[in-house]
């Protein structure tokens, strides 16, 4: 089953601290710019009242955490999810700078949300409560300053009440040229064609570059994939579309397992109406979640939540290949051992960065008054995220370290040259 227990939110935060501190030893970070990229410049909690369908008030509390912005506005998600607090939203906010950093955007790191499971709430309550936490936030966030975008548990739909709420609630001089606010609108309201697929289509084309450069392809290739989302959906319909065999997948509630190979599409339908959840699904039998990690397979996908794959079972393991779909899925622990069995991870901040990148576009579009069709987007897409992937490539190459050591060193070294040329002021 997903955890999500208390004591593995605040170890999300060691986690990224963890990987920072190591990178900076190897890079020999300026002390001074390591004392600037360890913490986060600000930390925005909100309490807000919001009128349920019963008629009472509940008071809510929202987070945005705004990392670091050498690099350009703060960029990054809202969630909506019971583990969200201000330690999560650090980590998650830290791990998005060095997204943007390694991705070559002109774009810092955010990240926040509201601690609720979505599914308690109606469509009318969680539409007030977006709208009031937007409100909330107020100036903190704004389309050349912080820009937020979907996450878990969030959509196209919550972007366009935030988008709706922050342009009724500026003067109205300024309201048709703020659309950009927010990325991952619904097509009809500034949304880009293709973003919705954009995080999937990218882990998917990073394991597919990774098996080339093994001289392999996808044919016949069986992967698993723990959570079913937007990410977990449209990584998965691409690798079969090409031909490898999706054998099980988990999610909060359930474990399918299929030998011959579960229908991406019928699983879709059978869980969207139902929030998302797999349970219940008759094209697959249901197992004990614990035996999940350890099911034979060559591809492992993580694409749920952070702090999955730990020390109690990483060993578990038997895909030769981890693509972290979702942001911080993997602990040092688990990562130290599955680098000792030769496995190797495409690291969170190039696997996913496909979602970021796509909203790249979609910012870029709305600040033009722009329309991309579907085709530029994909091609403009996969040419991004190639270039992205060589690039850690190669300093795994040269390095002779793994992904996420390399992925690091680009995206902190970028940051430490900003700095340098910038100094700092006064
Ligand atoms: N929430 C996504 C991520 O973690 C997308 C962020 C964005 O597009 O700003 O990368």
């Amino acid at each position: 089953m997903i955890e999500t227990k208390t004591a593995n939110r605040q170890s999300m935060y060691d986690t990224v601290m963890n990987q920072f501190h190591k990178t900076a030893d190897i890079i020999n970070l300026n002390p001074n710019i390591k004392k600037i990229l360890g913490i986060t410049n600000n930390e925005i909690i909100v309490h807000f009242p919001v009128k349920m369908d019963n008629g009472k008030v509940a008071v809510f509390t929202g987070y945005r955490v705004q990392h670091n912005n050498a690099l350009g506005p703060y960029k990054g998600g809202l969630r909506y999810h019971p583990t969200v607090d201000v330690d999560a939203a650090k980590a998650l906010a830290m791990w998005m700078t060095w997204k943007t950093s390694l991705a070559g955007l002109p774009y810092g790191g955010a990240k926040g949300g509201i601690q609720i499971d979505p599914r308690n709430y109606s469509d009318a309550e969680l539409e007030r409560i977006t709208r009031r936490f937007t409100y909330a936030l107020g100036e903190n966030i704004g389309p050349e300053h912080d820009i937020p975008a979907p996450d878990v548990n969030t959509n196209t739909q919550t972007m366009a009440w935030i988008a709706d709420t922050y342009m009724s609630t500026i003067s109205t001089s300024e309201r048709s040229q703020n659309q950009h606010v927010v990325t991952g609108k619904p097509v009809g309201s500034g949304g880009l064609e293709g973003r919705d697929r954009a995080t999937g289509f990218g882990v998917f084309l990073t394991i597919k570059e990774l098996v080339k450069s093994r001289g392999e392809n996808l044919k016949g290739k069986t992967f698993i994939v723990q959570g079913f989302g937007n990410v977990g959906y449209w990584a998965s319909k691409f690798l079969t579309e090409e031909g490898a065999l999706l054998v099980s997948v988990q999610d909060a509630h359930a474990t399918l397992y299929n030998a011959e190979g579960i229908s991406v599409e019928d699983l879709f339908e059978h869980s969207s109406p139902r929030k998302g959840s797999i349970q219940g699904f008759t094209g697959a039998r249901e197992i004990d979640p614990k035996h999940f990690f350890g099911l034979k397979c060559d591809i492992l996908i993580p694409a749920a939540l952070g702090n999955q794959i730990t020390e109690e079972n990483a060993y578990q393991i038997k895909a030769g290949i981890v693509a972290e779909g979702a942001n911080g899925p993997t602990n040092p622990e688990g990562e130290k051992i599955l680098l000792e069995n030769g496995i190797t991870i495409i690291p969170d901040i190039l696997c996913n960065s496909g979602g970021v990148i796509g909203s790249y576009f979609e910012w870029l579009q709305n600040r033009n008054g722009e329309l991309w069709e579907l085709e530029e987007v994909m091609q403009k897409l996969e040419k991004k995220i190639l270039q992205v992937f060589k690039k850690v490539q190669t300093e795994v190459a040269e390095r002779e370290t793994d992904w996420r050591t390399a992925a690091y060193i680009i995206a902190i070294s970028r940051i430490e040259t900003a700095y340098r040329q910038r100094g700092i002021f006064p």
